[in-house]
């Protein structure tokens, strides 16, 4: 697995936020901006039943379907958000062991 901390690519910053935008008929889109330098970093389209908000249950990620303006019936809905919040949860575990254990080495190697 790759894994890359953003950063801005104008002056350095570990330090960005992200803008969600949400338009009607539009797909949602995250604009990334450096904190540091207020600079466009990157945009991100989000992908259909791509948003998980963590923590915030179920009926927002319902209101996600809505606003794409799917139908599905409630138990497969039960199902499709149990799946989100288990995969989202045990990736982010593993991203962030990632991110430890890459920051131990670079602290022994320096
Ligand atoms: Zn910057």
């Amino acid at each position: 697995m790759e894994l890359l901390i953003q950063t801005c690519q104008f002056c350095g910053s570990k330090g960005v936020r992200n803008l969600l935008v949400r338009k009607h008929g539009e797909e949602d889109k995250v604009y990334v901006q450096c904190k540091r330098c207020r600079a466009l970093v990157a945009r991100y389209i989000i992908a259909h039943r791509g948003y998980y908000h963590h923590g915030k249950g179920f009926e927002s990620y319902l209101r996600g379907l809505n606003r794409g303006g799917e139908v599905i019936s409630p138990k497969d809905l039960r199902e499709a958000f149990q799946k989100v919040e288990d995969y989202c949860i045990e990736e982010f575990e593993k991203i962030t062991s990632q991110l430890e254990e890459e920051s131990d080495n670079s602290t022994t190697h320096n």
